[in-house]
């Protein structure tokens, strides 16, 4: 077998929910890039297919291999990063699996379970992923090492449309990033947070349905008039994770199309 070509050539990633919007398009760019990777999702079902997608759509992949897992539970995550061990070592994790919920709703509206178990997702995800592969790098002698851990828009402006648990934990996302980023960049282990806008993913579209009102609340703050990609998110994750954002630590890489930067009006 020749050697894997591409910007993540020999590169051993786990990535989290793999299964969904970002997590899929970012696991097939990463295959096409040389990188080995580890497809974690808490839906078995959705993985297989996605692990399907993947080894289909790139047909000289390096190990593309699934595993469920749950990221607010810690065993779960350690134990992920831990079977990179027998690839050579984790390089690159994406802490990406986060969830937005149906009942999310204001200060007054937003059920303690719900504000628990979002939190415990996509902020304890977090956590552990990054405790993991910081052991991980340690323990596998690493000179660098990319953390890339998904935040979004709403940790950098205040929406309109409240969600409360969820805008709060990815200011959390965004906080921890930023600080382990200083921490430990004298190790050569970088920590960034992608920050997306309102996509054309499952977790937003299914929740917005047929709704054209919700629908133009949201667009019309776009310069560009639509939703972003998740394919547009994973470049920018294939960039963050390679070498040649060596210098790129501690930032908020906002992907948005402008939006934060826009002063848009419907008419
Ligand atoms: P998605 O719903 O398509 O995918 C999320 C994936 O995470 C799913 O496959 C799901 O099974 C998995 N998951 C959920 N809970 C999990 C758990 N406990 N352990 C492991 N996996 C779990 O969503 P997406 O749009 O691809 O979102 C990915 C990330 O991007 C999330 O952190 C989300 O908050 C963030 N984000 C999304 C948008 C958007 O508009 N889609 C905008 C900004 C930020």
């Amino acid at each position: 077998m020749s050697a894997p070509r591409g910007r993540l050539a020999g590169k051993n990633a786990v990535i989290t929910g793999a299964a969904g919007g970002i997590g899929l398009e970012t696991s097939i760019l990463f295959a096409k890039e040389g990188a080995n990777i580890l497809m974690a999702d808490i839906s078995a079902e959705a993985l297989e297919r996605a692990v399907a997608k993947v080894t289909q759509l790139v047909p000289n992949h390096g190990r593309v291999e699934p595993m469920v897992v749950d990221v607010s539970k810690e065993s779960d995550v350690q134990h992920a990063v831990e079977y990179l061990d027998a690839w050579g070592g984790l390089d690159v994790i994406f802490n990406n699996a986060g969830i937005m919920h149906a009942q999310d709703g204001d200060a007054l509206s937003t059920p303690e379970a719900i504000w628990d178990l979002t939190h415990n997702i996509n902020v304890k995800g977090v956590w552990y992923g990054c405790k993991h592969a910081v052991l991980a790098l340690r323990r596998n002698k690493k000179t660098k090492g990319s953390i890339i851990n998904t935040a979004s828009v709403v940790a950098l402006v205040g929406s309109a449309t409240p969600q409360l648990a969820y805008t709060a934990s990815k200011g959390a996302v965004l906080a921890l990033t930023r600080e382990l980023a200083i921490v430990h960049a004298r190790e050569g282990f970088r920590f960034n947070a992608l920050c997306p806008a309102p996509l054309n993913t499952p977790l937003l579209q299914d929740w917005l349905g047929d709704d054209q009102a919700k629908r133009l609340r949201r667009t019309v703050h776009f310069p560009t008039g639509r939703f972003g990609e998740a394919v547009e998110q994973a470049h920018a994750v294939v960039f963050l994770a390679s070498d040649e954002s060596s210098f790129v630590n501690g930032a908020d890489f906002v992907v948005d199309g402008g939006m934060t930067k826009a002063y848009v009006t419907a008419e």
